[in-house]
């Protein structure tokens, strides 16, 4: 009997990072933690408060009184903020491009990489982001980098937008996509990389079940898990 294990899934915006994450989370009974949905929450209480995402200091201002709170709900992350359930209202692509923002500040990664620490603790988790193999985690058991080619990725995050009822254009979808992966790959604290101890998964033209099972495949091989 092993004790409990931490899977980390990292890669660029649309690589199935969450939909894979929740399907094995799901299978293997593992908690899901999607970090990305924190800096998404930051971005947009800020947004509400009619700050500049892009202004370090006007996000610093309202850091502090950002009261997050996230709940399983039948396995289900939910995110809040002062009690607000905020899930669906994060999934914009606005409040995408401001959650690249705040995430590049070093101030907002230390609070999320700390809840996201304390998420972890004394559970077994999946958890999903862009630093976890490299930094939320780095003894997680299990690390995958998945990635796709810009194009597919464009056309899930048009679909995501679609089943949320969100107008969209999938030339500026795309090019959001690449200038987001951009920055995330270039910022000076915790870019998004692949850890080196982490296996590498091109999804492009796999489909969902590919995928998930190639995963369980190396959690079966490096953890007692089945
Ligand atoms: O994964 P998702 O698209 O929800 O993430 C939104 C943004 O939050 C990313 O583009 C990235 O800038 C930031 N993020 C991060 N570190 C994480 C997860 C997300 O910087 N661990």
């Amino acid at each position: 009997m092993m004790g409990n294990i931490a899977v980390a899934i990292d890669g660029p915006a649309g690589s199935g990072k969450s939909t894979v994450a929740k399907i094995i989370a799901k299978d293997l009974n593992l908690i899901y933690i999607d970090t990305g949905a924190m800096y998404r929450s930051v971005a947009l209480y800020c947004i509400r408060k009619g700050a500049d995402t892009e202004k370090e200091e006007e996000v610093i201002k309202y850091l502090p009184e950002i009261n997050l709170d996230i709940v399983l709900e039948k396995g289900i992350q939910k995110i809040f903020i002062d009690g607000e359930d905020i899930t669906e209202k994060i999934r914009t692509q606005e409040v995408g491009k401001g959650a690249s923002d705040v995430g590049a500040i070093e101030k907002v990664r230390e609070k999320m990489v700390q809840l996201q620490r304390k998420l972890s603790e004394g559970a077994s988790v999946i958890m999903d982001g862009r630093d976890i193999g490299t930094n939320v985690l780095p003894d997680a058991q299990v690390k995958i980098y998945l990635n796709a080619g810009v194009e597919e990725r464009a056309k899930r995050r048009c679909g995501e937008l679609e089943d949320i009822g969100a107008e969209y254009d999938f030339e500026s979808v795309k090019k959001q996509i690449e200038e987001r992966d951009y920055n995330d790959m270039h910022r000076k604290f915790n870019p998004l990389m692949k850890a080196d101890d982490a296996v590498e998964i091109d999804t492009t033209s796999l489909t969902i079940d590919e995928v998930c099972s190639k995963i369980k495949e190396i959690i079966k091989e490096k953890t007692d898990l089945r």
